[in-house]
């Protein structure tokens, strides 16, 4: 962790509004992962791409505040701009093979270029698994855990919940890449790490996705809970998110995402959403 200059004496001069468009393309397949390339009929990804083209509207996604003290680098120009990609891959296995990650993240905010730059990324990515098989059991033991604890439990109810659950990863990780955005001021990582390290800026890449000492609520803050926070922070703003998107979605793409990882038949689902005065 780098030294820390005083910036409470400092005041920010140069609050920006920085503009981010969302692009989305799926993972190109590499025979080395030993995975199934992604499947572009798959459900998840068509409902995952809906949700890209929603979320790009979005003004809390088109447009954020910049959280970093600009007026401590009078002589760096940042950027107005930005780009956030979503790639879109078949498995969390692909996903981690090819980012070397480990662990049981469902989705990635990736620093780091992983198969497309060496070391860290030249642009903001974030990687969202259309990991199939994984959903299915997702939705399976949502339901065998609903019907343990909740009398008054449905099967659509919790295939709903868990498929919910499953697509906030996408806003999750948008929300760590918006971080970025706000703490980092639209400066990439692989700019950031450079900058860093020849101390023109004194913030890390570390620093730009926790907004550790760079976020009002983050400057007093011990340097253990930064990622607990930051999680807490970015789970919430990310089911926020979801929630705002979820009823623009198009109803027919959510219920054929349902219907296809669901256990039970479609037709047996509709009949039980049906009665709705039942919940
Ligand atoms: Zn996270």
């Amino acid at each position: 962790m780098l030294a820390h200059l005083d910036q409470s004496a400092v005041v920010d001069t140069n609050e920006r509004v920085i503009s981010v468009a969302l692009s989305v393309r799926d993972f190109e397949y590499h025979d080395e992962y030993d995975q199934p390339p992604l499947d572009p009929a798959s459900p998840l990804r068509e409902i995952f791409r809906a949700m890209v083209s929603l979320l790009g509207d979005t003004p809390e996604v088109s447009s954020v505040r910049s959280e970093m003290g600009a007026a401590l680098y009078p002589d760096l120009e940042f950027p107005g701009s930005v780009a956030v990609e979503v790639v879109l891959c078949s498995t969390m296995e692909a996903m981690h093979f090819a980012w070397e990650t480990h662990g049981e993240p469902v989705g990635i905010f990736a620093v780091t270029g992983g198969p497309y730059e060496e070391a860290f990324a030249d642009k903001l990515r974030i990687i969202v698994p259309c990991d199939e098989a994984y959903l299915r059991k997702w939705i399976e033991e949502e339901r065998a855990g609903s019907s343990a604890v909740d009398p008054y439990h449905t099967d659509r109810k919790s295939d709903e919940r868990a498929l919910d659950a499953f697509l906030v990863t996408l806003t999750h990780e948008l929300e760590h890449a918006l971080d970025f955005i706000r703490h980092g001021g639209g400066i990439s990582p692989r700019d950031i790490d450079t900058l860093s390290d020849c101390g023109e800026i004194d913030f890390d890449v570390t620093d730009a996705c926790t907004g550790g000492f760079i976020r009002e609520d983050m400057k007093c803050v011990d340097l253990d809970e930064h990622n607990d926070l930051m999680e807490e922070r970015v789970e919430a703003a990310g089911r926020r998110l979801f929630a705002k998107i979820k009823p623009r979605l198009d109803p027919d793409i959510y219920s054929e995402c349902l219907a296809a990882y669901s256990p039970a038949s479609f037709e047996d689902l509709d009949d039980e959403y049906s009665s709705p005065e039942m919940f």
